[in-house]
């Protein structure tokens, strides 16, 4: 309960966002974590390691742990344009010379997306999210999406989601026509666990994920899963590489790698770089999460929020709509200005308390019970009843 280095703890209803602080990690994640602490490793070894796990939850052929779902993106990013090639590894983020276009469906635009452009890459975007706009029902189409693949295209980004126009098997269909690969962002996909196999099976070649959020690993963690080449290709541009060439043997899980001509330098990864601590917390909690299932999951969650619901009666279980397995403990209030006002009184608390406020506009605001302490819970009881009931 108390402060960290001064400052000061809160109670973290909102959800697992990175602005505070991400996830909590079971005990399990963190013992594993310091045990890893306490030992060296070659950190290709234990990617290799990582691969495996990585493998086993989502199908793919190969996977590693990066530094967040944006890193991830960045790395993936950075395979798409280099592949296999160490002179263009070495030259990134400078890609003039080689294919490097990102093709995005203009509706998946996203602040996420400069990890594209960190790496070299040039955002193309295709069509018009009409659908939005009221009047409209049409987004980009696959046609379009099509067209727009040229010798320039390193990949088709593909940012996934409930919504997300073209589907992804329609992007994959087309860039699959045309041999480019398609790099999906499925940081925020999970639940329903069925997600992490989900994107490859429709054939996405590289998928990210954040570990810090629903998985509960580290908040600083995500996964690069795909397609053996590119995952390879991504490695290589993270891990540190001096070391005399000669030493350097590709562990099997990234074999592609021994089609190296030759082994780069430090790579455009190198400043995204992961510890052991988080590839280790990385896998322990990914594992966890695979073994424990949606089902128990989801009763884990329901029981902090009937704990909660007496507190503020007319609070409703509201199922998350892009989250199966999710329900969210929503609070109505008259008008945005009440609800503002309740959520200014939760923050100013102590422990200040933070509650989903993603649809205050429409004056509601909710108990989200991913990233809650079961021990805060009379606390949190305590303020729900003072500021909102
Ligand atoms: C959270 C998120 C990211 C970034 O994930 P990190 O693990 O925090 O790096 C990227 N894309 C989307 C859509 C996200 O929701």
């Amino acid at each position: 309960m108390s402060d960290w280095l001064g400052a000061r703890r809160i109670i973290n209803a909102y959800g697992t966002n990175t602005r505070l602080g991400g996830g909590l990690m079971a005990k399990e994640v963190t013992d594993a974590m310091a045990a890893a602490a306490r030992g060296c490793v070659e950190m290709h070894d234990i990617q290799a390691a990582a691969s495996r796990a990585i493998v086993d939850a989502t199908g793919a052929e190969a996977g590693i742990v990066t530094a967040g779902a944006a890193a991830a993106l960045m790395l993936g990013a950075a395979a798409c344009i280099a592949r296999l090639d160490p002179a263009v590894m070495n030259r990134l983020p400078d890609s003039a010379d080689v294919a490097n276009e990102f093709i995005v469906s203009r509706s998946q635009r996203n602040m996420y997306d400069r990890a594209l452009r960190i790496a070299g890459g040039v955002i193309v975007e295709v069509g018009i999210p009409d659908r939005l706009s009221g009047p409209g029902v049409r987004d980009a189409s696959a046609g379009e999406l099509a067209e727009a693949i040229t010798s320039r295209t390193a990949a088709v980004f593909h940012l996934a989601g409930a919504a997300a126009e073209p589907s992804l098997s329609e992007v994959v269909r087309v860039a699959r026509a045309r041999g480019v690969p398609v790099l999906v962002d499925a940081a925020a996909q999970l639940p329903p666990a069925e997600n992490l196999h989900r994107f490859i099976t429709e054939g996405a070649d590289l998928v990210c994920f954040s570990g810090g959020k629903a998985i509960g690993g580290p908040q600083a963690s995500g996964i690069l899963a795909g397609r053996g080449d590119l995952v390879s290709s991504a490695l290589i541009q993270m891990l540190d590489l001096d070391l005399p060439e000669s030493q350097f043997v590709a562990p099997m899980e990234f074999a592609p790698l021994n089609q190296l001509r030759y082994l780069p330098h430090h790579g455009i990864g190198r400043v995204a770089k992961v510890g052991k601590e988080e590839i280790v917390g990385l896998v322990t909690a990914l594992r966890r999460f695979v073994a424990e299932g949606q089902g128990a999951r989801t009763a884990r969650w329901m029981a902090r929020l009937a704990a909660l619901q007496p507190a503020v009666p007319r609070a409703t279980l509201t199922p998350d709509r892009a989250k199966p397995g999710l329900t969210l403990l929503e609070i109505a209030f008259a008008d945005r200005e009440a609800a503002e006002r309740a959520d200014v009184a939760l923050r100013m608390r102590n422990p200040p308390v933070h509650l989903d406020a993603s649809r205050i506009r429409r004056g509601l605001l909710a108990v989200n019970p991913i990233a809650l302490d079961d021990a805060d819970l009379p606390a949190l009881a305590a303020a729900l009843k003072e500021c909102c009931a």
